[in-house]
């Protein structure tokens, strides 16, 4: 394989979006690393992009200050997509949210078409009934038509 040339790297120093790059390829390919376990030890693959630091940089760009390497989808694989720069508040909120529910306070899974995701600003994943959201709705058309009552 030919040396790839890039600036990110000289004998003696290494960027930090190189060492960025080069942690998440111990991680998912290296059993002795320290946190194998959490990645390439669980099945966390390193897409065909993203295996050359070229690739990499070319999908990620250059690490900001203080953020590190992130995944969107916990158990999804470091690929085009799933991965961003974010600060360890953002991880920490995304982490929280990872124990997701099965079912909501009123017992209709939470799950397929009854689901709706989203992703908030601040890293958070919302997941929300469905169902709930129509009852909630008719509630309020009610306790609307009520209160016009009175
Ligand atoms: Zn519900």
């Amino acid at each position: 394989m030919p040396q790839i040339i890039h600036s990110h790297t000289t004998h003696t120093t290494k960027s930090p979006t190189y060492k960025a790059w080069e942690n998440m390829v111990q991680r998912c390919t290296n059993p002795k690393h320290g946190k194998w376990e959490y990645y390439g030890g669980r099945g966390i693959a390193i897409s065909p992009e993203y295996r050359t630091f070229a690739g990499f940089l070319n999908g990620m760009g250059e690490r900001p200050e203080g953020m590190t390497l992130d995944r969107i989808d916990f158990d999804g694989n470091y690929e085009p997509g799933n991965c961003r720069w974010s600060d360890m508040q953002t991880q920490k909120a995304n982490r929280r949210a990872r124990r997701f529910k099965e079912y909501c306070k009123r017992g209709h899974p939470l799950s397929g078409d009854n689901v709706r995701v989203r992703i908030l600003a601040n890293g958070y994943i919302n997941r929300t009934c469905k169902k709930c959201a129509v009852i909630l709705q008719r509630e309020q058309r009610i306790a609307a038509k009520e209160g016009a009552k009175l």
